[in-house]
């Protein structure tokens, strides 16, 4: 007579709950252990319904061996879904389907002969018994093959389970810790299971315990939505942080790359950890990067790819006695012209490009200089005759186009290694090494001629302008002000002596 218990009501909920939760997770599926988790759910709730079935003796004596064949695909489930659990949280890939085939052939063959002939069925099940109300199975060697491989995949599962709760990051370790926690009672059930066989009322609780571990798991990863990404290992940050990481012995043979190093570093093709591994480093980078600077200093270098690296040694124990040095490597190429453009901006004037009054204090001392050194050195300046009026006859914009064109002029007549500062509205600075002072005389005419020529169309007559040019020359022991002040003067005396003119 079928005496159901406590066990077996709780033993059918836990697999209906499993059985939803496997929807839920096919609905939305979440997280890198999504795959193993759904097939652990449907072993489980497989497994659990199939031990209840049998305790029970629910389909009579001959449905005995189909629930016995279900208990054993339900459990063959949990060991792969273990498996493929294990091998994603120690980062070595997925199970794929020869894997899969290979591992799970004796188990089929094991549920094959339960159910094919009565010769091949008494290799996986002896005898079916009744007792205490209760079926009880005694196994034969096919099971016992069965369960070793099941029991040798568990093994394996435990160590890589170990071994990812060892190396994940300290903020994650808690809930592997936890997760090992909730999985270890079904293990440990299972094995008093496996010893003690024939108390066929217990053997619902291994898969049971495993169905509320299954179930506690997937409660917790809703909510907390961290759980997703565990297991996160100084490994797989390594692997997969943009800045390069080289690890060298002293004497600088490559001991450990990662992807990101190996993209920045290399040359040619050395591409590949094991083309790196074991060789020096000067053999297998870029010849720019050949020569490490000291620990402590960072070496900043151009690749013949254009890239610039900077490259920071730091050796591991930070005494200078430990057996590694580690080499951060970080592409700075972007940077490098980002701050490059930025620093160009912020010495030049929006409106024309020229140079502004930033730079003309960062590179007059250097002009200056160059006298001391019985080098030429000149300065030009260049003003709009009457710009006022242009504003306020053609309007600002006009005025614009006018300080705009000037500029341009003045560029065209530039020197090579010469400037060209806008000091302010409509006032221009060149500054002119490598020329004296009839050389920047000559520019100035040029300027002044080029811009009289100039034509701005207007709904009349064309708008014209003349410019006004001073120059000074640089001589031993003056100053950058003297300098200034010279050239000021000499402007004056152009404005002074009627405009459209260039005076020294
Ligand atoms: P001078 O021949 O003595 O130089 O006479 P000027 O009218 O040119 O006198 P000044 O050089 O002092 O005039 C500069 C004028 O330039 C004053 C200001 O309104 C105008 N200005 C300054 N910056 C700008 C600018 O960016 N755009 C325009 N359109 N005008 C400007
Ligand atoms: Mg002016």
């Amino acid at each position: 007579m079928m005496t159901v218990t406590v066990l077996d009501v709780v033993a059918v909920a836990a697999s209906c709950i499993a059985l939803e939760r496997l929807g839920e997770i096919i609905r939305h599926p979440r997280g890198v252990l999504r795959g193993p988790l759904a097939l652990a759910l449907v072993g489980v709730a497989t497994w659990t319904l199939a031990a209840t079935g049998v305790h029970l003796g629910v389909l009579g004596t001959a449905g005995v061996l189909v629930l016995a064949a279900l208990e054993m695909i339900g459990s063959w489930m949990v060991v792969l879904s273990g498996t493929w659990a294990a091998l994603i949280i120690s980062y070595r890939g997925h199970l794929v389907t020869h894997q899969l085939l290979l591992i799970s052939c004796v188990p089929v063959m094991a549920m094959v002969g339960l159910l094919a002939t009565p010769s091949t069925r008494s290799l996986v099940v002896v005898r079916i018994e009744q007792v205490d109300g209760s079926t009880v199975l005694q196994w034969g060697p096919t099971f016992w093959a069965f369960t070793l491989i099941a029991g040798v995949f568990v093994g394996i599962i435990c160590a890589l389970g170990v071994g990812a709760t060892v190396a994940t990051v300290p903020g994650q370790r808690a809930a592997m810790v936890l997760l090992m926690v909730m999985i270890a009672p079904a293990g440990v059930t299972w094995a008093f299971f496996v010893a003690d066989p024939v108390s066929g009322r217990w053997s619902v609780v291994p898969p049971l315990l495993l169905a509320l571990a299954m179930l506690g798991w997937t409660w917790m990863q809703r909510r907390l939505p961290g759980l997703a990404h565990l297991p996160i290992t100084a490994v797989r940050v390594m692997r997969e942080v943009q800045n390069g990481v080289v690890v060298l012995t002293p004497d600088l043979v490559v001991l450990e790359t990662n992807a990101a190093a190996r993209a920045m570093i290399a040359d040619g093709p050395h591409r590949r950890e094991e083309d790196l591994v074991g060789r020096r480093w000067e053999q297998v980078v870029e010849p720019a990067l050949a020569a490490l600077p000291g620990v402590g200093q960072t070496l900043r270098a151009t690749t013949r790819q254009g890239r610039v690296l900077e490259l920071t040694v730091e050796d591991v124990g930070g005494d200078g006695t430990l057996p590694a040095l580690v080499i951060a490597a970080a592409d700075v190429t972007e940077l490098t012209r980002l701050r490059a453009h930025l620093a160009d901006q912020a010495t030049r004037d929006p409106m024309t490009g020229c140079r502004n009054r930033r730079f003309l204090d960062q590179r007059i001392p250097a002009l200056v200089a160059r006298s001391a050194q019985h080098q030429d050195a000149s300065v030009l300046m260049l003003d709009i005759d009457r710009f006022k009026a242009v504003n306020d006859q053609y309007g600002h914009a006009m005025g614009d186009r006018v300080v705009i064109a000037v500029a341009e002029e003045a560029t065209a007549a530039l020197p090579p290694g010469g400037d060209l500062v806008r000091t302010g509205g409509d006032e221009f600075l060149l500054l002119l090494p490598d020329t004296d002072v009839s050389g920047a005389r000559a520019i100035g005419d040029l300027v002044r001629r080029r811009c009289s020529e100039l034509q701005f169309a207007t709904h009349g007559a064309p708008v014209t302008v003349t410019v006004s040019a001073g120059v000074a020359q640089c001589r031993p022991g003056m100053t950058a002000d003297d300098l200034l002040t010279a050239v000021d003067r000499a402007l004056y005396r152009a404005k002074n002596d009627g405009r459209d003119v260039t005076r020294a």
